[in-house]
Protein backbone atom coordinates (compact mmCIF):
# COMPACT_ATOMS: atom_id res chain seq x y z
CA UNK A 1 0.00 0.00 0.00
CA UNK A 2 1.90 3.25 -1.19
CA UNK A 3 0.16 6.33 0.67
CA UNK A 4 -1.12 9.13 -1.92
CA UNK A 5 1.08 11.91 -0.63
CA UNK A 6 0.92 14.30 -2.97
CA UNK A 7 -2.45 16.53 -3.32
CA UNK A 8 -2.25 19.88 -5.77
CA UNK A 9 -4.34 23.03 -5.19
CA UNK A 10 -3.80 25.11 -8.11
CA UNK A 11 -4.42 28.50 -8.02
CA UNK A 12 -7.73 29.73 -9.07
CA UNK A 13 -7.26 33.03 -10.88
CA UNK A 14 -4.76 30.45 -13.33
CA UNK A 15 -7.03 28.26 -13.16
CA UNK A 16 -9.88 30.02 -14.82
CA UNK A 17 -8.52 32.43 -16.92
CA UNK A 18 -9.45 31.80 -20.72
CA UNK A 19 -5.60 30.05 -21.79
CA UNK A 20 -3.58 29.35 -18.97
CA UNK A 21 -0.35 30.15 -19.14
CA UNK A 22 2.14 27.06 -17.77
CA UNK A 23 3.51 26.13 -15.37
CA UNK A 24 0.75 26.68 -13.48
CA UNK A 25 1.12 27.28 -9.66
CA UNK A 26 0.76 23.61 -8.38
CA UNK A 27 1.62 23.32 -4.59
CA UNK A 28 2.52 20.34 -2.59
CA UNK A 29 0.64 20.74 0.41
CA UNK A 30 -0.50 17.82 2.66
CA UNK A 31 0.18 14.05 3.15
CA UNK A 32 -3.03 12.34 2.20
CA UNK A 33 -4.63 9.11 3.57
CA UNK A 34 -3.50 5.47 1.84
CA UNK A 35 -5.76 5.04 -1.35
CA UNK A 36 -6.97 1.01 -1.66
CA UNK A 37 -4.79 -0.48 -4.97
CA UNK A 38 -7.45 -1.37 -7.16
CA UNK A 39 -7.30 -2.42 -10.59
CA UNK A 40 -8.58 -0.47 -13.47
CA UNK A 41 -11.66 -2.66 -14.44
CA UNK A 42 -12.89 -2.43 -10.76
CA UNK A 43 -12.94 1.35 -10.37
CA UNK A 44 -16.27 2.37 -9.81
CA UNK A 45 -17.53 4.50 -13.05
CA UNK A 46 -16.95 8.26 -12.36
CA UNK A 47 -19.65 10.36 -11.25
CA UNK A 48 -19.71 14.04 -12.29
CA UNK A 49 -19.72 16.26 -9.20
CA UNK A 50 -20.91 19.85 -9.07
CA UNK A 51 -18.00 22.52 -9.20
CA UNK A 52 -16.98 23.68 -5.94
CA UNK A 53 -14.79 27.04 -5.15
CA UNK A 54 -11.30 26.31 -4.93
CA UNK A 55 -9.18 27.55 -1.38
CA UNK A 56 -6.44 29.63 -1.86
CA UNK A 57 -3.31 28.07 -2.04
CA UNK A 58 -1.27 27.84 1.56
CA UNK A 59 1.34 30.26 1.73
CA UNK A 60 3.91 28.25 2.62
CA UNK A 61 3.87 25.63 0.16
CA UNK A 62 6.56 25.24 -2.25
CA UNK A 63 6.43 25.33 -6.15
CA UNK A 64 6.45 22.12 -8.29
CA UNK A 65 8.63 21.61 -10.80
CA UNK A 66 6.80 23.08 -14.14
CA UNK A 67 4.42 20.78 -15.69
CA UNK A 68 5.27 19.76 -19.35
CA UNK A 69 2.87 21.11 -22.38
CA UNK A 70 -0.31 19.89 -23.37
CA UNK A 71 1.58 19.00 -26.52
CA UNK A 72 4.06 16.45 -25.23
CA UNK A 73 1.68 15.33 -22.44
CA UNK A 74 1.69 11.86 -23.88
CA UNK A 75 3.42 10.15 -20.61
CA UNK A 76 2.28 12.18 -17.76
CA UNK A 77 3.70 11.89 -14.57
CA UNK A 78 2.48 9.22 -12.57
CA UNK A 79 1.77 11.54 -9.44
CA UNK A 80 0.15 14.28 -10.87
CA UNK A 81 -1.97 15.32 -14.05
CA UNK A 82 -1.58 18.12 -16.63
CA UNK A 83 -4.34 20.70 -16.56
CA UNK A 84 -5.69 21.11 -20.26
CA UNK A 85 -5.88 24.63 -21.91
CA UNK A 86 -9.55 26.10 -22.48
CA UNK A 87 -9.89 26.30 -25.30
CA UNK A 88 -8.16 23.61 -26.30
CA UNK A 89 -4.57 24.40 -28.86
CA UNK A 90 -5.27 23.02 -32.72
CA UNK A 91 -8.90 23.96 -32.00
CA UNK A 92 -10.81 21.86 -35.56
CA UNK A 93 -14.05 23.95 -35.65
CA UNK A 94 -13.28 25.78 -37.99
CA UNK A 95 -14.08 26.52 -41.90
CA UNK A 96 -11.33 24.68 -44.38
CA UNK A 97 -10.90 25.40 -48.83
CA UNK A 98 -11.99 22.30 -50.12
CA UNK A 99 -11.83 21.18 -54.21
CA UNK A 100 -15.96 22.20 -54.12
CA UNK A 101 -15.48 25.28 -51.62
CA UNK A 102 -15.52 25.94 -48.15
CA UNK A 103 -16.26 22.66 -45.93
CA UNK A 104 -16.61 22.22 -42.51
CA UNK A 105 -14.34 20.00 -40.33
CA UNK A 106 -15.10 16.47 -39.32
CA UNK A 107 -14.23 16.20 -35.39
CA UNK A 108 -15.85 12.26 -34.74
CA UNK A 109 -16.04 9.37 -35.62
CA UNK A 110 -18.62 8.30 -33.11
CA UNK A 111 -21.55 11.08 -33.99
CA UNK A 112 -24.48 11.48 -32.26
CA UNK A 113 -27.62 11.43 -34.16
CA UNK A 114 -29.20 14.44 -35.70
CA UNK A 115 -32.45 14.79 -33.78
CA UNK A 116 -30.71 13.74 -30.49
CA UNK A 117 -31.67 16.07 -27.52
CA UNK A 118 -27.86 16.90 -27.10
CA UNK A 119 -27.32 18.10 -30.89
CA UNK A 120 -30.53 20.11 -30.48
CA UNK A 121 -29.56 21.78 -27.70
CA UNK A 122 -26.23 22.40 -29.04
CA UNK A 123 -27.52 23.60 -32.74
CA UNK A 124 -29.58 26.16 -30.98
CA UNK A 125 -27.01 27.55 -28.50
CA UNK A 126 -26.05 31.23 -29.08
CA UNK A 127 -23.27 33.28 -27.78
CA UNK A 128 -25.69 36.37 -28.09
CA UNK A 129 -29.34 34.77 -28.25
CA UNK A 130 -31.13 37.89 -28.81
CA UNK A 131 -28.77 39.06 -31.32
CA UNK A 132 -30.41 39.90 -35.03
CA UNK A 133 -29.22 38.67 -37.72
CA UNK A 134 -27.24 41.77 -40.23
CA UNK A 135 -29.87 42.29 -42.80
CA UNK A 136 -32.60 42.39 -40.20
CA UNK A 137 -30.60 44.41 -37.85
CA UNK A 138 -29.64 47.23 -41.15
CA UNK A 139 -33.16 47.02 -42.32
CA UNK A 140 -34.60 47.09 -38.60
CA UNK A 141 -37.16 44.00 -38.46
CA UNK A 142 -37.66 41.65 -36.19
CA UNK A 143 -35.72 38.75 -36.48
CA UNK A 144 -36.18 35.19 -34.72
CA UNK A 145 -33.01 32.79 -34.85
CA UNK A 146 -34.43 28.86 -34.20
CA UNK A 147 -31.22 26.94 -35.09
CA UNK A 148 -28.19 27.17 -36.99
CA UNK A 149 -28.28 26.44 -40.85
CA UNK A 150 -31.82 28.11 -41.21
CA UNK A 151 -32.40 31.68 -42.18
CA UNK A 152 -34.12 34.09 -40.16
CA UNK A 153 -37.83 34.27 -41.22
CA UNK A 154 -37.22 37.85 -42.39
CA UNK A 155 -34.59 36.93 -44.77
CA UNK A 156 -36.33 33.79 -46.15
CA UNK A 157 -39.21 35.47 -47.43
CA UNK A 158 -37.14 38.39 -48.82
CA UNK A 159 -34.74 36.35 -50.34
CA UNK A 160 -31.94 36.89 -48.60
CA UNK A 161 -29.25 34.01 -49.28
CA UNK A 162 -26.71 35.11 -46.73
CA UNK A 163 -28.64 35.01 -43.54
CA UNK A 164 -26.17 35.22 -40.64
CA UNK A 165 -27.73 31.73 -39.35
CA UNK A 166 -26.96 30.13 -42.33
CA UNK A 167 -23.19 31.38 -42.11
CA UNK A 168 -20.65 28.54 -41.34
CA UNK A 169 -18.44 30.88 -39.60
CA UNK A 170 -20.53 31.74 -37.32
CA UNK A 171 -21.89 28.15 -36.48
CA UNK A 172 -18.29 27.20 -35.72
CA UNK A 173 -18.06 29.95 -33.08
CA UNK A 174 -20.86 29.59 -31.65
CA UNK A 175 -20.18 25.68 -30.91
CA UNK A 176 -16.64 26.51 -30.07
CA UNK A 177 -17.99 28.56 -27.33
CA UNK A 178 -20.26 26.11 -25.85
CA UNK A 179 -17.27 23.83 -25.90
CA UNK A 180 -14.87 26.06 -24.06
CA UNK A 181 -17.69 27.03 -21.49
CA UNK A 182 -18.23 22.90 -21.17
CA UNK A 183 -14.20 22.36 -20.80
CA UNK A 184 -14.36 24.93 -18.35
CA UNK A 185 -17.51 23.05 -16.30
CA UNK A 186 -15.46 19.93 -16.50
CA UNK A 187 -11.92 20.74 -15.74
CA UNK A 188 -13.21 22.45 -12.52
CA UNK A 189 -15.38 19.49 -11.46
CA UNK A 190 -11.96 17.07 -12.12
CA UNK A 191 -9.63 19.17 -10.22
CA UNK A 192 -11.66 19.23 -7.56
CA UNK A 193 -12.34 15.64 -7.55
CA UNK A 194 -8.72 15.34 -6.81
CA UNK A 195 -7.91 17.50 -4.93
CA UNK A 196 -10.69 16.16 -2.23
CA UNK A 197 -9.05 12.73 -3.05
CA UNK A 198 -12.61 11.49 -5.17
CA UNK A 199 -10.76 10.99 -8.40
CA UNK A 200 -6.77 9.31 -8.76
CA UNK A 201 -5.08 12.23 -10.06
CA UNK A 202 -3.59 9.52 -13.16
CA UNK A 203 -7.13 9.06 -14.23
CA UNK A 204 -7.49 13.10 -14.67
CA UNK A 205 -6.28 12.53 -18.23
CA UNK A 206 -8.83 9.41 -18.96
CA UNK A 207 -11.79 11.23 -17.57
CA UNK A 208 -11.13 14.69 -18.99
CA UNK A 209 -10.85 13.05 -22.90
CA UNK A 210 -13.57 11.10 -22.31
CA UNK A 211 -15.61 13.88 -21.61
CA UNK A 212 -14.06 16.38 -24.57
CA UNK A 213 -14.93 12.91 -26.91
CA UNK A 214 -18.89 13.86 -26.04
CA UNK A 215 -18.86 17.12 -26.55
CA UNK A 216 -17.61 16.18 -30.32
CA UNK A 217 -19.53 13.36 -30.85
CA UNK A 218 -22.40 15.84 -29.89
CA UNK A 219 -21.07 18.75 -32.14
CA UNK A 220 -20.42 16.26 -35.17
CA UNK A 221 -24.33 15.39 -34.99
CA UNK A 222 -24.44 19.44 -35.01
CA UNK A 223 -22.56 19.52 -37.81
CA UNK A 224 -24.60 17.26 -40.20
CA UNK A 225 -28.00 18.63 -38.94
CA UNK A 226 -26.50 22.20 -39.99
CA UNK A 227 -25.15 20.97 -43.49
CA UNK A 228 -28.91 19.25 -43.75
CA UNK A 229 -30.79 22.08 -42.70
CA UNK A 230 -28.68 24.81 -45.54
CA UNK A 231 -29.03 22.31 -48.23
CA UNK A 232 -32.78 22.01 -47.32
CA UNK A 233 -33.20 25.36 -47.14
CA UNK A 234 -31.11 26.75 -49.67
CA UNK A 235 -32.62 28.80 -52.51
CA UNK A 236 -35.86 28.29 -51.12
CA UNK A 237 -37.53 31.58 -51.54
CA UNK A 238 -35.86 31.97 -54.99
CA UNK A 239 -36.99 28.79 -56.11
CA UNK A 240 -40.91 30.01 -54.64
CA UNK A 241 -40.75 32.98 -56.63
CA UNK A 242 -39.22 32.02 -59.41
CA UNK A 243 -43.04 29.16 -59.30
CA UNK A 244 -44.89 32.45 -58.74
CA UNK A 245 -43.41 34.81 -61.08
CA UNK A 246 -43.89 31.73 -64.22
CA UNK A 247 -47.49 30.70 -62.44
CA UNK A 248 -48.76 34.50 -63.95
CA UNK A 249 -49.31 36.65 -67.51
CA UNK A 250 -50.81 39.07 -65.73
CA UNK A 251 -48.45 41.98 -66.53
CA UNK A 252 -50.60 44.13 -64.32
CA UNK A 253 -50.40 41.98 -61.38
CA UNK A 254 -46.23 41.33 -61.99
CA UNK A 255 -45.67 45.32 -62.15
CA UNK A 256 -47.39 45.43 -58.83
CA UNK A 257 -45.92 42.74 -57.59
CA UNK A 258 -42.43 44.10 -58.48
CA UNK A 259 -43.26 47.65 -57.35
CA UNK A 260 -44.36 45.59 -53.49
CA UNK A 261 -40.92 43.77 -53.91
CA UNK A 262 -38.87 47.42 -54.41
CA UNK A 263 -41.20 48.47 -51.65
CA UNK A 264 -40.18 45.92 -49.39
CA UNK A 265 -36.60 45.61 -49.91
CA UNK A 266 -36.38 41.99 -51.57
CA UNK A 267 -33.54 41.16 -52.70
CA UNK A 268 -32.43 41.99 -55.79
CA UNK A 269 -32.31 38.44 -57.51
CA UNK A 270 -36.12 38.57 -56.59
CA UNK A 271 -36.43 41.50 -58.61
CA UNK A 272 -34.57 40.44 -61.49
CA UNK A 273 -36.79 37.36 -61.50
CA UNK A 274 -39.86 39.41 -61.50
CA UNK A 275 -38.60 42.15 -64.02
CA UNK A 276 -37.32 39.02 -66.16
CA UNK A 277 -40.59 37.39 -66.35
CA UNK A 278 -42.69 40.65 -67.28
CA UNK A 279 -40.56 41.72 -69.83
CA UNK A 280 -41.19 37.94 -70.81
CA UNK A 281 -44.58 38.27 -70.74
CA UNK A 282 -44.37 42.03 -72.72
CA UNK A 283 -42.40 40.60 -75.42
CA UNK A 284 -44.38 37.60 -75.93
CA UNK A 285 -47.41 39.69 -76.37
CA UNK A 286 -45.39 41.88 -78.84
CA UNK A 287 -44.59 39.11 -81.22
CA UNK A 288 -48.34 38.02 -81.41
ZN1 LIG B 1 -32.94 38.17 -39.31
ZN1 LIG C 1 -31.48 36.70 -41.44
Amino acid sequence: MVPLSLLFIISPTALFRESIELPLHCFVVAHCPAQPQRSSHKMPPFRPIPPTPLPRPFSNSSPRAAPTPPSSRSSPSPQGFIVPRVPPPNCPLHVTAGPDGPELPRVSDSPLAVDDERVTRLIKFRLTPGAKCRHCHTMHLECDFSESGLPCPSCAVLGMSDCDFTDADYFLLNIADRRDQRFHDERRSLVAAVRENRLSPSLFDREYERSCAWFYSEAQGAITRFLLNCRATHNLAIRGYHTLAAASDDTGLLSRLLALGVEFNLHPSVLHILTERLQTVVLERIGQ
